[in-house]
Parts: structure tokens; C-alpha cells; sequence
């Protein structure tokens, strides 16, 4: 049975959600399409990984005129991670709509080329508040025709001191348009933003008990110094193949990172002083398995959505209880189970005390944890980078060809494939990456030779 048969879509985007094996509706996605879908202005909570993305980007598509080749719809975004996992995610879905286009326009990248793009028209803008208000103001952006205007993350944006960006951003579209305001969380300060700039609009909350993710939470007493060993044990008991450690400063995360590649643990680590091709790269490697272990800060985290990661660990407690559940929400995402560890030092007593207010936590001994010093945590992968990509029109199709078709290589050595605007990454398994590299460089992908290197 396929929920999303029962709505009104085009045969298009229908059989594309077939093939990308989406055929229950999250909760959120149930309750708001039906309206979103008629246009309605929605204002809906639901939290983190429950699909809320779906929720807006198939209503866009659905009432999108592909032959009006102007700007229709805006979606704002707290972070550039964010807007581009939506602007990926918007392109999945858009396989079978033809002649879709779809610009990121985020702070931090060049202004210009931006500039350039947008002379070439586009379909749908998504980006972040302060470089969309930049385009508007500087007239770059048609207005006229967007009926459709969507926030993710809205209760975020609000704490980014967002909340005058988009106050003006308002004023340059149609009064005449559909808003859907889609939030993890919904503080108060949300309901003036809300009033001010949907219609009519539908309140959404989806907070059904079995929607609760499956996480298991424990808490270890620790002394500070006794840190970076525990960490260490923990990731040989537990021997999980995808984990993501958070430090509460980036000084942390460094130093937690020489400490485990000192114990022969090969770590990536994810923090805001690395520019945006640094944390793709670093977010592409941990995703397709080539790095089993990330350590983040938790402004570098935000919006990452990375399938299967199975435990958090808690280096630090962080200092309010909003981090700490986007932190644990990194696991468990899309149905699946996780576990979350957090290390509780004397400093730490008093926040692990509120966090567990309206919780049944316990705090652990660390004699818990089994010592198992030999352990191996190898990554199953490595990852070709080739200096070709959505630019010179190569896609993954042509890269697993040219590693199957081409060098004989079994489908099941070739992990995750990501292709983006001017190189790609390929996983590759762990013991046939070196002579697949060698090989790639003289084997044409789609009748050219490439420079391929194994990072
Ligand atoms: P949110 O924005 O609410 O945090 P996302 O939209 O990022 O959540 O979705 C989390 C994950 O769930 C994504 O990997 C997405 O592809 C997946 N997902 C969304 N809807 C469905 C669905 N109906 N069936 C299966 N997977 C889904
Ligand atoms: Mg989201």
C-alpha cells in the first residue's frame, strides 16, 4: 500500500516517490500535505528527522508551472548545511519533473556568481535570510510570481536573530501567496512571526508517543581527566559503525581528536572555523563510511542529516536542554533505533540535574563500560575524489559504469556516489580502493580521462 497514492500528485512525482522507496507518510507528513497541497498556509511542528522536508518541498512541485520560467516559490533556511540538504533533497524529488531549476543562494558564497545564475532565471530560490534580503534589495530576484513562501526551521532562525531579515524579506513578496512555517520546537516569540506572515493558517503539532524515537540514553559519572580514555572504551564496547561525538568547544573537539588518532582511531572532525567545501567534504566522508567517527561542535551540527548514524556521545553536556535534544536527534532518524552516551563531570551535575526534571535518567558507573583495548574500528571504505562533476555533466550513473562496466569491479564495492557542481566522491571498498584509484586514471568515465586521487 502506498500512502501517497491517496493524494492529489502528478503521475510524475508519484512513480519518483515510488522509486525512491517513500511509501508511508511520517505523521507530519500526513496531517499537512492534505492542506498544503490546497494551498493552505501551515504552521506545523513536528521534530527533527520526521520528514518535514517531504512536507514542503512536494507541494512546491506539485503546484509548480515548470513553463513559467520565473521564480515561484522562496524557502528559507537557518544554515547553508541545511538549505543545501533541502536543495538536495528538492532536486531527488524533482527527478521526473522536467526542466526543474533550483538555486542555492547562501551567505558565506560569492555574491557574484550568484548574481549570475539568478540572470539565467530560475524555478525555485532556497537559501539563507540575510543573502536572499541581499539579492532582493539589490533587485536581482523577480518577485511577482512567487506564491509560494516556505521557513524550516523557523524557532532556529529566531535564534539566529533572524526575525528582522525576514520581516523584510516579506515586504517584497505578494501578499497573495502561500506560507508554510515548518519549526522543531515552538517558543513563544514564534507566534508574532507566525501571525504576521501566514493566513488563515492551519496549526499542526505532531507529538503522538510512538513518533518518539527509539533512543536509548545513558549517563556515565566521570572526572573530567578520565574523559578521552572513557570515550576511547566506549567506542570499542559499543563498536558502532557510524558515530558522532560532540565537544561544547572546538578546542575540544581538536584536542579529543589527536587524543583518539593517538590510539589509532581515525576521526573527521566538523567545526565552524572550516569553510563550507571543508564541511561538505568532511560530511560526505563521514556519510559514505569512509570515517566511522565525527567530532563536532554543535553550531557546525545543525540540520546535518546523515542516514544511520547510531550513537551520540557526549563529550561535554551542553548547556541547555534544546542542544541536548538536537543532539540525540542526530541518531534514531527516519524509524530507526539509537543510542546516546553522555559523560557527566562534577562541573555538569547541576544541567544533568534539569535535564532530567521531567526524565526517569539515572547516572551510571563507568566500571559499566567493558575495556576491550584491542578493538579495531576500521572504516569499511575510502573515498576516490575526481575532479569532474554536475558541471561537466557527469553523473553517478556514468562513474558506476566506468568502475563495473569498465574495470569489472563488483556493484557491491561501490558504496555512496556524490556528485557535486565541480568534483565527485566515490566510496570504494577499504582494500580495493588504492588499485581502483590507479586503474580509474586511465579508464575514460563517459569517453574522458579524469584526474582521480584517493584521499
Ligand atoms: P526533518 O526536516 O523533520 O528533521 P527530514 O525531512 O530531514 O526531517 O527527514 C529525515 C529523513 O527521513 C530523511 O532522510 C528523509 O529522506 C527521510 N524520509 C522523509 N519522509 C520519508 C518517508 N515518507 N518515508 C521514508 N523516509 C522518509
Ligand atoms: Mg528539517
Amino acid at each position: 500500500m502506498n500512502d501517497f497514492n491517496k493524494l492529489d500528485l502528478n503521475k510524475d512525482i508519484l512513480k519518483n516517490l515510488e522509486d525512491l522507496k517513500f511509501t508511508q507518510m511520517t505523521e507530519i507528513q500526513k496531517m499537512s500535505l492534505p492542506y498544503a497541497l490546497q494551498k493552505k498556509d501551515i504552521i506545523a511542528q513536528a521534530k527533527t528527522g520526521s520528514g518535514k522536508t517531504l512536507a514542503f518541498c512536494l507541494p512546491i512541485l506539485q503546484n509548480l508551472n515548470v513553463k513559467q520560467f520565473d521564480i515561484q516559490a522562496i524557502l528559507l533556511a537557518p544554515t547553508r548545511e541545511l538549505a543545501n540538504q533541502i536543495s538536495s533533497q528538492m532536486i531527488k524529488l524533482a527527478r521526473f519533473t522536467h526542466n526543474v531549476k533550483i538555486l542555492t543562494l547562501c551567505g558565506g558564497m560569492p555574491y557574484k556568481p550568484q548574481v549570475h545564475s539568478l540572470g539565467h532565471k530560475a524555478h525555485i530560490i532556497i537559501g539563507t535570510p540575510g543573502r536572499i534580503l541581499k539579492h532582493l534589495e539589490d533587485d536581482n530576484l523577480s518577485t511577482t510570481l512567487i506564491s509560494t513562501l516556505v521557513l524550516d526551521e523557523a524557532d532556529r532562525m529566531l535564534d539566529m536573530g533572524f526575525s528582522e531579515d525576514i520581516h523584510k524579506i516579506i515586504k517584497y513578496l505578494p501578499k497573495k501567496r502561500q506560507t508554510l512555517l515548518f519549526s522543531a520546537t515552538y517558543p513563544e516569540n514564534i507566534d508574532n512571526l507566525s501571525n504576521e506572515i501566514t493566513n488563515d493558517a492551519i496549526n499542526i503539532e505532531v507529538i503522538s508517543k510512538e513518533e518518539k524515537p527509539d533512543i536509548k540514553e545513558v549517563f556515565y559519572e566521570v572526572s573530567e581527566n578520565q574523559k578521552d580514555e572513557i570515550i576511547f572504551n566506549i567506542l570499542g564496547d559499543e563498536k558502532k559503525s557510524s558515530t558522532i561525538i560532540f565537544c561544547n568547544t572546538k578546542i575540544a573537539c581538536n584536542n579529543l581528536a589527536n587524543k583518539l588518532e593517538n590510539l589509532g582511531i581515525d576521526v573527521l572532525v566538523l567545526h565552524s572555523d572550516m569553510d563550507q567545501k571543508q564541511r561538505n567534504e568532511t560530511l560526505i566522508l563521514f556519510s559514505n563510511k569512509s570515517f566511522l567517527v565525527l567530532i563536532a561542535s554543535d553550531v557546525a551540527s545543525r540540520g546535518i542529516d546523515v542516514k544511520d548514524v547510531e550513537m551520540v556521545l557526549n563529550y561535554d553536556l551542553p548547556f541547555d536542554l534544546e542542544v541536548y535534544t538536537h543532539r540525540i536527534g542526530r541518531t534514531a532518524r527516519a524509524g530507526k533505533s539509537g543510542l546516546c552516551i553522555s559523560l557527566v563531570n562534577e562541573d555538569s551535575l547541576q544541567l544533568f540535574d534539569e535535564l532530567n526534571e521531567n526524565n526517569n535518567y539515572t547516572l551510571d558507573q563507568i566500571s559499566k563500560i567493558n575495556r576491550d583495548c584491542k578493538f579495531n574500528l576500521l572504516a569499511p571504505y575510502q573515498t576516490l575524489f575526481i575532479n569532474s562533476g554536475k558541471k561537466h555533466k557527469l553523473r553517478a550513473g556514468d562513474i558506476l559504469g566506468a568502475l563495473t562496466a569498465g574495470l569489472g569491479l563488483d556493484k557491491n564495492d561501490v558504496g555512496k556516489i556524490d556528485i557535486l557542481d565541480l568534483c565527485s566522491f566515490v566510496a570504494i571498498k577499504n582494500n580495493k580502493a588504492k588499485k581502483v584509484c590507479d586503474d580509474l586514471n586511465h579508464t575514460k568515465i563517459k569517453a574522458k580521462y579524469h584526474k582521480v586521487y584517493l584521499i
